[in-house]
């Protein structure tokens, strides 16, 4: 079988379809790195430092950002006070599980089959900026990483095609009119 990103995801998820989660992260409209990211991170094995005591690679298990002393998934997207606030200054609530994550209740008017897309891509960044910061050193601000955030997200928008595609701009429209910060005006009607 020739490598392509879907063979990929479909030969690392083959042994979890019994996973809850597996239709709403194939159903989001993230590409398939955030998938596989999701799927990493739904199944904790995400090289966390808590994962990657566990397996004597790390000598801590301390969060790189703020030496909190256990980073692990849960801790990773959503109780590190970095992570809380990206959230919570979009006016969402973080996380309380990992398996709450895709089941979040949405903002009111938001369609709940878009929320997997917009927890997940808020997750992957904030992964991408711990591994800015734990690789390259680089110390992110949370509105660098709501910026990242937003970049990616009216990127994958866009997958949604056709009445649906305009539903979905509707629906964002009614769920985020008051956070113009994390959804650009281009999405709103
Ligand atoms: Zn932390």
């Amino acid at each position: 079988m020739p490598f392509s990103a879907k063979n990929a995801y479909s030969s690392i998820v083959a042994e979890d379809y019994t996973d809850p989660h597996h239709d709403l992260v194939w159903a989001s409209k993230v590409p398939i790195k955030v998938k596989i990211f999701a799927w990493l991170l739904l199944s904790d094995r995400l090289n966390t430092k808590a994962n990657m005591l566990r397996k004597h690679i790390a000598q801590s298990a301390a969060c790189p950002r703020c030496q909190d002393p256990h980073e692990d998934a849960l801790y990773l997207i959503s109780t590190c006070s970095y992570a809380t606030q990206v959230w919570t200054s979009q006016g969402l609530q973080a996380p309380t599980s990992i398996d709450d994550l895709l089941q979040h209740p949405p903002l009111q008017g938001l369609n709940p089959n878009i929320w997997p897309s917009v927890a997940l891509t808020i997750s992957w960044k904030l992964w991408d900026s711990r591994n800015a910061l734990v690789f390259r050193n680089e110390d992110h601000s949370h509105r660098t990483t709501l910026r990242n955030i937003v970049a990616d997200f009216s990127l994958w928008v866009f997958r949604f095609k056709g009445s649906k595609r305009r539903k979905t701009i509707y629906s964002l429209s009614i769920g985020f009119t008051s956070y113009p910060q994390l959804f650009p005006k281009k999405l709103m009607l």
